[in-house]
């Protein structure tokens, strides 16, 4: 019976129905060879805009009890900008977002002469717009099964290879149906049964966006989360398999911006015929059209820059955010940066106001950092360690997973020597 329901499923998503559909979709003929059967299991599960501070701020008691049974950070730095397309492909790729190509959750590629956006489902699932190699991407072509649940681009083939089994996003399912298709994959026989799994929280963000950082609502959010990673450790430990680690991250924290004296965006831009703009608020980033005018725009815009923000050439952004011109690989992030001093940003007359953002640089604003803790049999128990970059968090899983990483990364083995066994 669930075979012919998956079949079924399948083929609804290939007659289109992929927009609204809350089906799984299977890729049928895999299975693990003998070699990954003898490997660990690793479910990574990232709960959105997760403030480094939150677990402990709102005792987040599941949580806290992982980072006590385990390892702990005491913050995960994310890639530049600090938001969430971006930074979830750079934990699943170990590039930053620079050298992945998603360089934001909106923005324009020159060669194609198009735009990509992480909500845009045709552009999302496309992995020719991706650079990197996924964990799971690299999990499948190494033998060993992999399975998502709504984390960004899964549902891409980005490194050649999909998920086994993977969901196009949607919000539809409640946190006991989630648990319940975790536990579905683990229950699969051995051939069958995905070693990675990657599993996706939206709740604190949205209320951290709507209410602030500080609100009542991150609160019952974080509780939320909380409990719901609490049931599933607790049903996936009583399915009492051997081997499986437990990752908690997230994305990118959470700070609240001055929503009363916005800055504009400068008059000069306005020009369409010259200018490409993205605006994400704590970020604008420019194309001049025309290659040889870029230096004169520069200083027009310093010359007539108001108090709230600087300008950079891409070409002399600061090195430690790997977002320099050299860092584009893609050659999408444009020539000029406008970046706001917190807690300002740029809004335009017809965006929503909403208190609660991200996006600037974790170096300049700590409430910009992630959080990261971890158990399981691979891992040291009642480890804390300092931060460090979301980029190290592959070759960690790649570690536990016996998987080899086979292209140049920027993530380093440091931190997974500090917390595995
Ligand atoms: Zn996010």
């Amino acid at each position: 019976m669930k075979r012919l329901f998956l079949g079924l499923c399948v083929v609804l998503s290939v007659l289109g129905f992929s927009q609204i559909d809350t089906a799984q979709i299977v890729v049928r003929e895999r299975k693990n060879t003998p070699q990954a059967l003898t490997k660990p299991y690793v479910i990574l599960i990232s709960a959105d805009g997760f403030r480094h501070d939150y677990a402990k701020k709102y005792n987040a008691q599941n949580i806290l009890k992982l980072a006590e049974n385990g390892v702990s950070a005491k913050a995960m730095i994310p890639g530049y900008p600090s938001i969430t397309g971006p930074n979830h492909y750079t934990i699943i790729t170990g590039l930053y977002p620079s050298h992945t190509g998603f360089v934001d959750n909106y923005f324009y590629d020159k060669k194609r002469n198009d735009y990509f956006g992480m909500s845009m489902q045709s552009k999302i699932s496309d992995g020719s717009w991706l650079g990197g190699t996924p964990i799971w991407s690299l999990a499948e072509q190494q033998g060993m099964l992999s399975a998502s649940l709504f984390w960004v681009a899964s549902n891409s083939d980005a490194g050649g290879t999909r998920p086994t089994y993977y969901y196009n996003y949607h919000e539809k399912f409640t946190a006991d149906e989630k648990t319940n298709i975790v536990l579905n994959w683990l229950k699969l026989p051995e051939e069958k049964r995905p070693h990675f799994i990657s599993f996706y929280f939206p709740e604190v963000d949205k209320n951290g966006h709507l209410y602030g950082s500080e609100s009542l609502e991150v609160q019952n959010a974080v509780q939320f989360v909380d409990d719901a990673i609490g049931t599933l450790m607790d049903k996936v430990n009583g399915l009492q398999l051997p081997n499986v680690n437990f990752i908690f991250v997230s994305d990118h924290g959470m700070i609240d911006v001055d929503v009363e004296s916005t800055l504009e965006i400068p008059a000069l831009l306005q020009d369409k015929n010259r200018f490409i703009i993205n605006n994400s608020q704590t970020l604008l980033r420019i194309t001049v059209k025309n290659e040889s005018e870029v230096d004169e725009v520069y200083r027009e815009l310093k010359r007539n820059k108001t108090s709230g923000y600087k300008v950079y050439l891409t070409e002399k952004f600061p090195k430690r955010l790997h977002y320099r011109t050299a860092d584009d690989r893609f050659s999408r992030i444009g020539q000029i940066l406008l970046v706001p001093n917190a807690p300002k940003i740029f809004l335009e007359p017809t965006s929503k106001k909403t208190p609660g953002k991200h996006g600037y640089s974790p170096f300049k604003v700590p409430e910009m950092k992630a959080s990261f803790a971890a158990s399981g049999p691979a891992f040291r128990k009642g480890k804390k360690v300092g931060q460090f970059r979301n980029v190290n968090i592959y070759p960690m899983v790649a570690e536990i997973l016996g998987l080899e990483i086979t292209e140049s990364i920027d993530g380093k083995s440091c931190t997974a020597k500090k917390v595995l066994k």
